[in-house]
């Protein structure tokens, strides 16, 4: 399956099962929005959940917290975002086409011999870094590159453009009462350190961990759900003793990607991009990068963020946010490593890795199936329970173990149509396990239990499915 064509049917797929729908689809849909339907929605909580229990459950010295979307506008403009938080942008005038100016030139390279291509790189570089906006038009202007729609190079001067949403507070309409979504929800926790710090009576070192809802207002937003306008992170910040952050950000390094492998996906499809141009604030920075079907990109960043946000956040508000020491008997602003992924890569993540399209024709007959191979701990449904005929008392058998299981795991009870059917359409939302109630049930309480992955059926009893399932969905 050709890869442009995998993430394709990816999305087709996550349509017709109910996972991921375009937002205000019968109005034409809105631009890199996405609602999550009745499996989206189930597959993305057992990631999420899955993240705060390896984050808060497993952890001593890690809570969680759920800090509001809305914030002090100072919030915004000690962390950087009101003043730095844009990106260069350029305007096609014929085809009134916006382009993030890294990512069209970026494009161009990528069609110029590798030499050429990584100079051109190197010279935007250091035009990007001193912020020199008259010499990036100039080099798209030398370079004669078009924009893709329109084919033209009739090109707007390049300007910044701020990603963060505002809106009004309150009912009168004025510069004062300006807020704006969160572009992440980490300022949430630093605002918080000291409230949990001293309630929690939290020792260094120590994390608080939050998951929630962030605003971009992404100029090129594609590539269905990696790149939205309103997404979801889980953070997590880690607070450490100035001078042990190199070895805590290595520590994190480590258990994240671990995280990671644990949800079954190998090795080869992860890789590290260590960041060499660090931002002002961070002495090191890496991204998990993970193998979507359009490339290597990133899901997680890992930043050691040295005492910039708590020293902003103290010097803004006049307040001070240190911490006492008691084995060193001295006061300091803690260190941070952060580790954040988005959630809804994390989705695409699962999504691309567990997608199949299987062929299991022979010569004789053509038989083919979509399944996705979801870890069991994650899938939407658990176990599916399907009487083989809606007579003889099989429903009643089969609503019996529904009872039985639900309290443990989502299940999905069905009794229309073929037992093959039946058993492709849970395939199709990656239901691990099915079992079917037959006439032999009545006779000595035994079901057939089918696996998603083999196709192995094997007979069991019906006293023995519901701790089955449970041994096997178990994370920890
Ligand atoms: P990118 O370079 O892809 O724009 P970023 O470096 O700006 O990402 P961070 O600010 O480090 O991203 O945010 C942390 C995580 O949040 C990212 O690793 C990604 O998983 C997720 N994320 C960021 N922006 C978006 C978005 N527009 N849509 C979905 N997820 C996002």
């Amino acid at each position: 399956m050709a890869n442009d064509n995998k993430l394709q049917n990816i999305i087709a797929h996550c349509k017709e099962y109910g996972f991921i729908f375009q937002s205000s689809e019968i109005y034409d849909g809105l631009q890199a929005v996405y609602d999550y339907g009745q499996y989206g929605s189930e597959l993305k909580k057992n990631i999420r959940d899955y993240w705060w229990k390896s984050m808060v459950q497993m952890n001593d010295n890690i809570v969680g917290i759920d800090a509001a979307i809305f914030m002090h506008p100072t919030v915004w403009k000690a962390s950087g975002h009101v003043d730095n938080f844009s990106d260069p942008m350029i305007d096609n005038k014929d085809s009134q086409k916006r382009y993030r100016v890294d990512h069209l030139i970026e494009g161009h390279a990528e069609t110029l011999p590798k030499e050429d291509g990584d100079a051109l790189l190197a010279k935007m570089d250091q035009l990007l870094a001193v912020n020199d906006f008259a010499g990036l038009k100039q080099l798209i202007e030398d370079n004669k590159i078009k924009c893709a729609i329109g084919g033209t190079s009739n090109w707007t001067d390049v300007r910044q453009f701020n990603l963060m949403f505002s809106t009004e507070m309150g009912s009168v309409a004025d510069e004062a009462n300006v807020v704006y979504l969160r572009p992440e929800t980490a300022q949430g926790i630093f605002v918080n350190f000291l409230n949990v710090q001293k309630t929690g009576r939290m020792k260094i070192p120590f994390g608080i961990a939050q998951t929630g809802k962030a605003f971009r207002n992404e100029i090129v937003a594609r590539g269905f759900i990696f790149r939205m306008r309103e997404f979801e992170q889980m953070e997590m910040q880690f607070f450490v003793r100035p001078g042990t952050q190199k070895e805590w950000y290595e520590h994190w390094k480590e258990a994240r990607m671990k995280w990671h492998l644990s949800l079954g996906i190998p090795q080869e499809h992860y890789r590290f991009h260590d960041h060499v141009k660090l931002a002002h604030y961070a002495d090191a920075a890496c991204d998990i990068e993970y193998d979507f079907p359009m490339g290597f990109k990133e899901v997680e960043g890992i930043h050691s963020r040295t005492d910039y946000d708590l020293s902003q956040h103290q010097q803004h508000s006049g307040k001070k946010l240190t911490y006492f020491d008691t084995e060193l008997n001295q006061h300091y602003v803690p260190y941070v490593i952060e580790t954040s992924i988005g959630l809804d890569r994390a989705v695409m993540m699962v999504l691309s890795e567990a997608y199949a399209e299987e062929d299991l024709g022979t010569e004789e007959k053509k038989d083919d199936r979509v399944v996705l191979r979801f870890p069991p701990m994650l899938a939407p449904i658990k176990l599916a329970i399907l009487p083989l005929t809606k007579k003889d008392g099989l429903p009643d058998i089969a609503r019996d173990l529904m009872n039985e299981c639900r309290p443990e795991f989502k299940c999905f009870y069905e009794e229309k149509d073929t037992i093959g059917k039946r058993y492709r359409r849970m395939d199709a939302i990656g239901t691990p396990f099915c079992v079917t109630i037959d006439h032999q049930t009545k006779e000595d309480q035994t079901v057939t239990i089918r696996y998603r992955d083999s196709m192995q059926q094997e007979r069991i009893s019906i006293s023995a499915v519901k701790q089955l399932v449970l041994d096997k969905i178990k994370a920890f």
